[in-house]
């Protein structure tokens, strides 16, 4: 007896020197080493581009009766006054209802490169806001506006590096595409279209970027630098209608547990079953890479996600929001060019900001 509890207890000595050992270990991985350079950009100049797309009342609308079709003429017409060298220098068409696709010619068409974003934006309530919504008010270096980050931020980004990059001369290794879609927001068919169109045309990218997650602080757990969440699908809604039927009787006398408690339990029993959790190789790769970053505690958990994996879920359901987005991802994912995107493309680094600098840095070694 005594002979077996000796046995156990030098296993779980081994298992707590492993855990830790491998946490000492778990150091970050060396970086390929960013060198600092300035890219004269007019942030002035930048800021009233994007001021001007928010003028742009483009809302989207699941009844399409709502939809004023002039904002979304008024917004595409704005485009070629905006970035002349764009449109002087690639060919510009329109696919589906509300689909652009701009193709910029490289010297190679091997491994194209696409860039995607969406110029439509969800409805406001115009009372609730300390600026008007879409008048591209800037007001000590701050832009208000619906869509500066969901995502004409991130179209506006694209749009500048290109014409940034062509004035300077600069002609991509690789054919870079992009795709913009205006009725994302209710999962319209452009989108597909455009993934349609490039797959008939036998295109298939080396990458595609789309938006998604954001550069963030205080989400990843132990990690107090800010970071960017690397994400290939968003996890999607459900909607469940319940109903319940009951025997009738009167106000005065109600039983003790009535339709309205059972629904509310039904609620709180679907809220406590969530999609179970999935380590994706791009989650598993993004845990690996910031977990090296993260404090000791932590470390323990990311450096042994091969016996702490429910830890980690348990962890991502307490924290909630983008976390637990990371790992609660199934197979269906959003139709606007994410399912393309898992289909063929190695990499997706999404972001939901104005990262000019970054898209200069990608188109270069497009
Ligand atoms: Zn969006």
């Amino acid at each position: 007896m005594e002979y077996i509890l000796m046995i156990l207890l030098a296993l779980i000595l081994i298992f707590i020197a492993v855990v830790i050992f491998r946490a000492i270990m778990f150091k970050p991985k060396t970086q390929e080493k960013v060198e600092a350079r300035i890219v004269e950009i007019d942030e002035n100049k930048v800021a009233e581009h994007l001021a001007e797309m928010i003028r742009c009342k483009t809302v989207s609308r699941y009844d399409s009766k709502l939809i004023d079709e002039a904002e979304f003429d008024k917004f595409r017409a704005l485009l070629p006054k905006l970035y002349p060298n764009v449109f002087n220098n690639c060919s510009y068409e329109r696919v589906g209802s509300t689909g652009i696709l701009i193709k910029w010619t490289g010297k190679a068409s091997l491994k194209p490169t696409v860039l995607m974003s969406h110029y439509d934006v969800v409805p406001v309530i115009e009372d609730k806001w300390k600026k008007p919504p879409f008048e591209g008010v800037i007001e000590d270096g701050v832009l208000w506006g619906r869509g500066t980050l969901d995502t004409k931020g991130t179209l506006c980004g694209v749009m500048e590096s290109v014409e940034h990059l062509i004035e300077k001369g600069f002609i991509p290794e690789n054919d870079v595409y992009l795709a913009f879609s205006g009725d994302e927001e209710v999962n319209g068919p452009s989108a597909p279209a455009i993934v349609e169109e490039l797959k008939t045309r036998g295109i298939q990218p080396a990458l595609v970027l789309d938006e998604g997650g954001a550069v963030v602080e205080g989400v990843f757990p132990g990690l107090k630098q800010p970071c960017a969440l690397i994400g290939i699908g968003e996890k999607g809604p459900m909607n469940l209608e319940l109903s319940a039927k009951g025997n009738g009787g009167h106000a005065s006398a109600p039983p003790p547990h009535t339709l309205v408690g059972l629904l509310a339990k039904a609620v709180v029993n679907i809220e406590k079953h969530p999609f179970k959790a999935q380590l994706t190789k791009p989650a598993a790769e993004m845990f690996d890479t910031l977990g090296r970053y993260s404090s000791f505690a932590f470390k323990i958990i990311f450096a042994n996600l091969w016996c702490f994996k429910p830890l980690l879920d348990l962890l991502c359901k307490k924290k909630g929001g983008e976390l637990n987005n990371v790992i609660k991802l199934r197979n269906k994912y959003y139709s606007y060019g994410t399912e393309y995107v898992y289909k063929y493309i190695p990499v997706l680094f999404l972001y939901n900001n104005l990262h000019i600098l970054i898209f200069i840095k990608i188109l270069e070694k497009a």
